[in-house]
């Protein structure tokens, strides 16, 4: 038995240096990816659950068009960028890239698009972080009002004083200021009593499977109603199925972002489905 579990052991241990042999290889890789141009947009939509389902903007997310592996999926590249320092670098471009696209919309004439871009505790902690972003915003000239900033609750970790700051500094510069992710983690209650945040995005994992729905709901209901009574607008993430979607409905949610609607898709995708629903 012994034996057994000995071998079982270095078999094991063979996995896990293989799965980190691959990994710090595409965390090298990383870096020439990106002047290359293989990290792409896409974007899932959000929609208005109180106002027709209209689509009332998208989320970007970051693809990686690997030339060998095909598409990796940010689960596997993000923590290791955020391992190696290039989250920084990534969340710039991505943040870059919408607003070149936002750009050339309004170029032709049409109206901007809401986008919500996720913004890493890394890039947050870095001294230039708001100079960095308004000066982008202001080169692009991107109105005021139309790009989200999505952080996550690691935020706390940056300190509440530090985050209270940041916060004000990006609304003054014209940026929707989102705490994603609400609900997992860190005291998320105590930063909302004091942090000026204008939009909560409820956790997906609220709409995974719960032991006792009616509880979950009493929850949901209750965070909603707490949110609209400090002014913060609501998004619910990962609603996939109708049922989920008709609660939030009635308790009050704003916007639905999830597979029920729609899977993120790339870019142009996205544009044609906005000009369809500006038609309908
Ligand atoms: P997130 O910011 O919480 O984004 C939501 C994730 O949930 C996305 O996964 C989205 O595809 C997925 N999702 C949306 N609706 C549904 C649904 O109905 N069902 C299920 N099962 N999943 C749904 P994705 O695109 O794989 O991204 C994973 C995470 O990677 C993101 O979570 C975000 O934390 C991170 N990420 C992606 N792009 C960036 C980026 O440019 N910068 C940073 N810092 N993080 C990023
Ligand atoms: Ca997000
Ligand atoms: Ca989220
Ligand atoms: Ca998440």
């Amino acid at each position: 038995i012994k034996q057994q579990a000995g071998s079982g052991c270095a078999f094991y241990n063979e996995q896990i240096r293989e799965y980190n042999r691959r990994d710090m290889e595409l965390g090298r890789q990383g870096m020439q990816a990106l002047r290359e141009g293989q990290f792409q947009i896409y974007v899932q939509p959000k929609v208005d659950i109180q106002r027709g389902d209209r689509l009332s903007g998208g989320e970007v997310l970051a693809r990686w068009l690997h030339p060998q592996r095909g598409m990796v999926p940010p689960g596997e590249f993000i923590p290791l960028f955020e391992e190696n320092g290039m989250i920084v670098d990534l969340d710039r471009a991505m943040f870059r890239q919408s607003c070149q696209w936002l750009r050339a919309r309004m170029d032709r004439g049409e109206p901007p698009v809401s986008l919500a871009v996720n913004v890493s505790r890394l890039s947050l902690l870095r001294e230039d972080f708001v100079e960095y972003y308004a000066a982008v915003k202001r080169q692009f000239a991107i109105p005021d009002g139309v790009v989200e900033l999505e952080f996550t609750e690691s935020m706390a970790l940056v300190g509440e004083e530090m985050f209270l700051d940041l916060a004000h500094s990006i609304q003054q510069a014209g940026f929707i200021c989102t705490m994603d992710d609400f609900g997992t983690g860190y005291s998320s209650l105590n930063l909302l009593k004091n942090l000026p945040i204008n939009v909560l995005k409820l956790d997906i994992m609220f709409f995974r499977k719960s032991i006792d729905k009616r509880r979950e709901r009493i929850v949901v209901r209750n965070i909603i109603q707490m949110a609209k009574e400090l002014d913060i607008r609501v998004v619910a993430e990962g609603v996939e199925a109708e049922e989920s979607l008709e609660f939030l409905r009635a308790a009050g949610c704003d916007i639905a972002q999830g597979y029920l609607f729609a899977k993120p898709m790339p870019l142009e995708q996205f544009e044609r489905l906005v000009e369809e629903k500006k038609d309908g």
